[in-house]
């Protein structure tokens, strides 16, 4: 049965007026799309398309006409979008990447923004993966920003009376009479409560404990090293009703370590800061549902074709809205597996899963990439093994960065490593680097595998 689209009474600006609300104008908005969203959700995956791609030749058109990068391609290849477009012109357009994006002549920002998309906001990506991306985006955009974290909420019926806590890269510790600014305008919410990432594991359950929250948003690892710690050390987080994940793939494993601990759901978001929300976990499965009303994502293989379901590909991406730096077929750089439709009845596109980007791929001598299994989650004493990270060097040699309880014996250090060469499937040479403790990167972000090769 599909759930009340507006389970909460929204926050009134008429004075004496509390139900039925009359929200104030940026309330009102929000509301009016979420009102469609409900609606284009169960749309079927044809009729999606076709509106997708009349928001789509709105964008093209636009960039043609005020964005260098845009003008000197489509005109290079005798692209107008004003004549007849169609979804096979789309597809001949090349891909954006980072280095168009890094160009010193900035040729692809728009040397206008229509003035009803509101001020012009400069952005940039967090660096986690080299060079930072600089971008512009725009009120507009930071208004869908706010109307799919708020569809997101609703999907997964959250009560928005509870406490919801956060620990990500923030500029501070907070404690907010709401959860999020995106969501003020339309839902009055309970209590936010915010923690910096850089918090050693042990003071962040020390903080849990004392908040108590409801729901819990953080990086994926993070999660995984919050439940093992309470596993092992015992703790419950009583009231914890759900997870959340944001920025970093998700595995079984850490699904699997959130249920033991706290027997809780983990949601996982895919969002990127280029591009917004790309895909949000369905509310009755474990795949993805691509947000078609923001982005349009394509799923291709080596050759560019799109992948049929089962397959995983890189994905790109459409932002629809964004008019002061389009990101048109934009190679993100991520991989993700395609889905077949879903059983809950939604026509958005399914991804299976997120998988990561290229450089988290083990390259074999013989060159052929793939996803690595190192078995260290498996590995039979966690509090032993407080942290790891693969970082291979060469075809043959592998870097294995261990942060362990006490130094390992040589007879453990033997057993791991023939867990991990029996995981990874190849006889690698691995090189033990003990270290106190492993940092995230600048942008918040942990990878457990990164190949300096791929
Ligand atoms: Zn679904």
């Amino acid at each position: 049965m599909r759930p009340a689209a507006f389970p909460f009474v929204p926050p009134s600006a008429i004075a004496g007026t509390v139900w039925p609300a009359i929200p104030a104008a940026p309330g009102a908005a929000l509301l009016a799309l979420q009102f469609q969203l409900e609606h284009t959700q169960w749309w079927p995956p044809e009729r999606l398309a076709r509106h997708q791609l009349a928001q789509l030749q709105q964008l093209l058109i636009y960039a043609r006409d005020a964005v260098p990068l845009y003008h000197e391609r489509f005109s290079s290849a005798g692209f107008d979008p004003r004549a007849d477009f169609g979804y096979p012109d789309f597809v001949g357009i090349p891909l954006l990447t980072r280095a168009d994006l890094q160009r010193p002549d900035n040729a692809a920002n728009s040397t206008r923004v229509p003035e009803s998309h509101g001020k012009v906001i400069a952005a940039q990506t967090s660096g986690s993966s080299g060079t930072p991306v600089r971008f512009n985006g725009t009120e507009l955009t930071q208004f869908f920003w706010n109307v799919f974290t708020l569809r997101e909420q609703l999907w997964h019926r959250r009560d928005f009376a509870a406490k919801y806590a956060v620990i990500r890269t923030l500029p501070g510790d907070a404690l907010m009479p709401s959860w999020s600014p995106a969501l003020d305008a339309a839902v009055a919410t309970g209590p936010g409560a915010f923690l910096r990432i850089e918090t050693d594991v042990a003071r962040q359950i020390e903080w849990l404990r004392k908040q108590d929250p409801d729901y819990l948003l953080t990086y994926a690892s993070n999660l995984g090293a919050l439940a093992r710690h309470c596993i092992e050390h015992r703790i419950a987080l009583p009231r914890l009703r759900e997870v959340g994940s944001i920025g970093e793939v998700v595995t079984p494993e850490i699904r699997a370590d959130c249920r033991n601990a706290w027997s809780v759901k983990l949601v996982d978001i895919y969002s990127a800061q280029e591009v917004g929300y790309i895909a949000l976990q369905c509310p009755e499965h474990e795949h993805y549902h691509v947000q078609s009303e923001n982005v349009l994502v394509e799923v291709l293989d080596g050759e560019g074709r799109p992948c049929v379901p089962g397959e995983v590909g890189r994905v790109v991406v459409t932002a629809m809205h964004n008019f002061a730096t389009p990101f048109i077929r934009y190679d993100i750089g991520d991989y993700a597996e395609v889905g077949a439709g879903c059983p809950c009845g939604r026509g958005l596109p399914v991804l299976n899963r997120v998988m990561g980007r290229r450089r988290n791929m083990l390259v074999l001598p013989n060159g052929e990439r793939r996803w690595p299994v190192t078995g260290c989650r498996e590995y039979a004493d966690p509090w032993l093994l407080r942290q790891f990270q693969f970082v291979q060097k060469s075809l043959n040699d592998i870097e294995v960065r261990l942060a362990t309880s006490r130094p390992l014996t040589a007879q453990e250090e033997a057993g791991l490593k023939e867990l991990i060469l029996g995981s990874l499937g190849h006889p690698f040479r691995l090189h033990f680097v003990y270290c106190e403790r492993i940092e995230r990167s600048p942008g918040g972000k942990y990878e457990d595998f990164k190949s300096e090769i791929a």
